[in-house]
């Protein structure tokens, strides 16, 4: 179900979808709103090298680990167990979480604990179930 479009410059009626007029070349606006506000949390991370890899591994492949959910995700509560030993002076629990998220899409049968889910002590735990923004 489409509502008829006219063109607001001469009045025509342009093709469905059509996005400027053929009678005159002027921009249809949709009856459809573009664009909608919604409000979204959004974690940007960089896989680390990212680009390099992308280069190495040639674009096919990469479009298709990019199709793909990594099999490790870097996830708050993991974070947040590195931070801990880092602030107790152990900095080995970030080098290893590092390594295994330097690979994400393999799999590392020697690594399987950094896939699983949110263990449930993390549930309550501050930092692990959303990490805040202290700006
Ligand atoms: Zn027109």
């Amino acid at each position: 179900m489409t509502a008829a479009v006219t063109c607001r410059t001469c009045g025509g009626e342009p093709r469905e979808g059509a996005r400027f007029c053929d009678a005159c070349g002027a921009a249809i606006e949709s009856a459809q709103p573009v664009a909608e506000y919604k409000q979204v949390t959004v974690l940007f991370v960089d896989v680390v090298r990212s680009m390099d890899i992308a280069a190495a591994e040639g674009p096919e492949r990469s479009r298709r680990m990019a199709g793909v959910n990594p099999k490790y995700v870097f996830r708050n509560y993991l974070a947040q167990q590195a931070i801990d030993a880092l602030e107790a002076g152990d900095a080995l629990p970030l080098e290893r979480l590092m390594r295994v998220l330097a690979q994400p899409f393999d799999e590392q049968p020697e690594n399987e604990e950094f896939a699983a889910r949110r263990p449930d002590w993390a549930r309550s735990k501050p930092g692990c179930s959303a990490l805040s923004c202290s700006s």
